[in-house]
């Protein structure tokens, strides 16, 4: 079940977080795994640890938000079956403390990265006969978080691009999915509560934990094994779908 053997992934921001766990599992899975990160040393600290386990992996230093950068790559790699828009950036703050500068910031990376990814991938999956697609959103694409006023929008973005990339491109055999996550346990969290709460770490981290319905937070491997049966062969019936991985958060 799930194998992922002779499939090529990318996977942005594979260096840390829900990427990294992503990519040392689908690399388990016998796919090779591509990593393309603005953080190159991350990439390939992830990179060393799946030769560890004794599968297959490399590492691409790019900027997503740069066409030419995310083309050159993809380009480069040539063979696409899983692609993975991971990369993202958060933003706090509410519309009127958003200056033009970090709005384009988090759109560019987590609206237009994951469309040059898009625009490099999907000619090359036509072309092999398929592929899986799945796009990170949050669960601000669909309720909104207080003060996360760009990056709310730029998830809800992220969702409804999955949606119309699984309508056209349905009769290529392309799927296109994606993974909507409450509070997990990354660095990106870590570095939000460093930053915004210093020396109150601990009891932020015990606060932000006990605010999500279940209790805590999740963990980056719950969500790579979502992502992967959202890109196995088992799950060739399902695309066009976005799925809360959030301990409760929007139903209870
Ligand atoms: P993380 O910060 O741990 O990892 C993100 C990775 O993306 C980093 O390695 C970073 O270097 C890379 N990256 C950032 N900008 C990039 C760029 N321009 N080009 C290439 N790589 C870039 O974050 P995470 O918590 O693992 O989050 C991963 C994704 O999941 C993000 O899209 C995030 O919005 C989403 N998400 C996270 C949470 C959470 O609570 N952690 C919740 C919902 C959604």
């Amino acid at each position: 079940m799930f194998s992922l053997k002779e499939k090529n992934a990318i996977i942005t921001g594979g260096g840390s977080g829900i990427g990294k766990a992503i990519a040392l599992l689908f690399a388990r899975q016998g796919a090779v795994v591509h990593i393309i990160e603005l953080n190159s040393d991350n990439a390939q600290q992830a990179v060393d640890e799946i030769k560890q386990q004794g599968n297959e992996a490399f590492a691409y230093s790019a900027d997503v938000s740069k066409q030419d950068q995310v083309l050159a790559t993809i380009q480069q790699i040539g063979k696409v079956d899983i692609l993975i828009n991971n990369a993202g950036i958060a933003h706090v703050g509410n519309v009127e403390n958003t200056s033009p500068a970090d709005f384009d910031r988090v759109y560019d990376v987590n609206v237009k990265g994951a469309y040059n990814c898009l625009y490099a991938a999907i000619p090359l999956m036509k072309a092999q006969g398929g592929g899986a697609i799945l796009n990170m959103a949050s669960i601000a694409s669909s309720v909104g978080i207080a003060d996360r006023f760009a990056y709310s929008m730029s998830k809800g973005a992220i969702h409804a691009m999955s949606m119309s990339v699984a309508r056209d491109y349905l009769k290529d055999k392309i799927r296109s999915n994606s993974i909507s996550p409450a509070r997990v346990h990354t660095p990106f969290v870590d570095g939000f509560i460093a930053k915004n709460y210093p020396g109150k770490e601990e009891e932020i981290f015990e606060k932000l934990s006990k605010s999500q319905p279940i209790g805590r937070m999740g963990q980056p491997d719950e969500v790579a094994a979502l992502a992967l049966y959202l890109c196995s062969d088992e799950a060739g019936f399902i695309t066009g779908c976005d799925y809360p991985i959030d301990g409760g958060f929007i139903k209870l």
